[in-house]
């Protein structure tokens, strides 16, 4: 069957890799470059909606993983979903490019990081992706980039592309998942965004990712059909304007210290004006993660080298606000610790940049208990989900993962990462098992009245009034 796009659909050779009886004609064939948080999250929900999918990273523990369906990374979901996959025949993993070769569909899912040394994005993976896919790519096949990128991105691979196959097409649709909901917002998105290039066989290619993505748009969802600058700058524009939203009302939290205010309800009476909304407007100790913080810097990068970086300066100072942060959270400790921290047991509760998340790049956590750890003292780490990821990367620390063994003796509490059951913990209780009952919240997520009246020494970061 062929498309407007010209693209087989479902070679008959491909029959090997479907296995699924319920299989239709118009069941298409996916392929999925890179397979870490972005792509394993992809590959496993193309799956789920009924198209033939095959996996492709060049991590080859992480491909066997996946194989057995082991998810390399916390997702509520995903561990189903790729059992499903996999069970049906319609997904599998591999670490050889050529496994793309039946796929008429190729999603360039690899990681754009910080450049080591810069702050612009590294597109070494993305390039090196795209070079492994050029020998398979046939006339009519559809590449489809959702790691983010700088603008102008797109228009370079688009020619990379067409010099070795003019008859195949790329459109560039980002990805806007929230880990911890990953699966979710990728069935369900709040929008679908294709950056496509003019004429007919860009038509072509929203109109197959409308195919792929028919569940979504035909439950609603907004789809967006623009070019690839606007495409590649929304992704851009949405992380540096969530960004900007947190590390403002960190700004308010200094002026609420400074003055005697409390951030939180600041927040909420802020929140209710339907302009502003009460969505990161926590105040705390900031955003982290593998996207946040490498996404505005890559941003600022990009409009300097285009001439625009005065546009942009903003973001420069929204990065040290939240940089700042884990500074601000180090001085309190050490004044809980009485300046001199060497020796004193400090329990760190969270490790994982953000809750309901096993990923510990960039994290605020981590990077403050590592703070502390260089100054003496005795850290110890829980977090429900990210303690081996810890202990692998940093077996300097000490980590554990039980909570009571974290707090037992304690002489101050961080609480760094509101998970829901240190959000949940009885004061009373917990002031009989530490040493000392001293608690920094560094996410504003405790009631400091109802932590007080227990016994507590209580320290939010904008909280001087409460
Ligand atoms: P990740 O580091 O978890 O995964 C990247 C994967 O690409 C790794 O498994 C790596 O082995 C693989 N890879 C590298 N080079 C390759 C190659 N040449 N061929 C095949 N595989 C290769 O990164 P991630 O968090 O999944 O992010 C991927 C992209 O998606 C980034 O651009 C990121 O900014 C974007 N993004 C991430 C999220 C998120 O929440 N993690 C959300 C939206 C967008």
């Amino acid at each position: 069957m062929i498309t407007s796009l010209g693209i087989n659909t479902v070679d008959p050779t491909v029959i090997d890799l479907v296995r699924d009886t319920e299989r239709t004609d118009d069941d298409l064939v996916l392929s999925v470059i890179g397979c870490g948080y972005l792509g394993a999250v992809h590959a496993a929900s193309m799956a789920a909606l009924g198209h033939t999918v095959v996996g492709v990273d060049v991590d080859q523990s992480k491909i066997t993983a996946l194989g057995q369906a082991r998810p390399p990374l916390y997702e509520p979901r995903l561990a189903d979903l790729l059992a499903d996959g996999l069970g049906s025949g319609r997904l599998r993993f591999a670490g050889d490019p050529a496994a793309v070769r039946r796929a008429t569909v190729h999603f360039l899912c690899v990681g754009t990081p910080q450049q080591p040394g810069g702050v612009a994005a590294d597109l070494r993976h993305l390039d090196a992706a795209v070079t492994a896919l050029l020998p398979y790519l046939k006339s009519g096949d559809l590449v489809v980039g959702k790691s983010t990128v700088p603008v102008g991105t797109a228009a370079r691979l688009r020619a990379r592309i067409q010099a070795v196959e003019p008859a195949a097409e790329l459109a560039w649709n980002p990805e806007f998942l929230r880990e911890g909901h990953a699966v979710a917002d990728t069935l369900a998105p709040d929008r679908l965004v294709y950056g496509v290039p003019g004429g007919p066989t860009g038509t072509a290619a929203a109109d197959l990712l409308n195919r792929i993505y028919a569940k979504a748009v035909a439950d609603g969802t907004p789809v967006i059909i623009t070019d690839y600058a606007t495409a590649e700058l929304t992704k851009a524009a949405a992380n540096a304007f969530l960004a900007t939203k947190i590390s403002f009302i960190n700004a308010m939290a200094d002026l609420c210290d400074a003055t005697g205010g409390d951030v939180v309800q600041l927040a909420d009476a802020l929140g209710h004006d339907r302009r502003i909304g009460r969505q990161f407007l926590g105040a705390g100790l900031g955003f982290g993660g593998g996207c946040l913080p490498k996404d505005i810097r890559a941003f600022l990068a990009r409009a300097e080298e285009l001439g625009a970086g005065s546009s942009l300066g903003f973001l420069r100072e929204v990065d040290a606000i939240n940089l700042h942060r884990r500074a601000r959270l180090v001085e309190l400790a050490l004044d809980a610790c009485g300046g001199l921290p060497a020796g004193r047991r400090i329990a760190v509760l969270g490790a994982a940049f953000k809750p309901g998340s096993d990923d510990i790049r960039d994290s605020p956590a981590l990077d403050v208990a590592e703070r502390l750890a260089s100054f003496g003292a005795d850290v110890v780490i829980t977090d429900p989900r990210a303690v081996d990821r810890v202990a692998e990367t940093r077996p300097q620390l000490r980590v554990t993962r039980s909570l009571d063994e974290a707090v037992r003796g304690a002489e101050l509490i961080l609480l760094l990462t509101e998970w829901p059951e240190y959000v949940a913990l009885n004061p009373v209780a917990l002031s009989k098992v530490v040493d000392r009952a001293v608690i920094i919240d560094g996410r504003n997520a405790l009631d400091p009245a109802r932590w007080r009246a227990a016994g507590w020494s209580y320290r939010g970061l904008g909280r001087a009034g409460s």
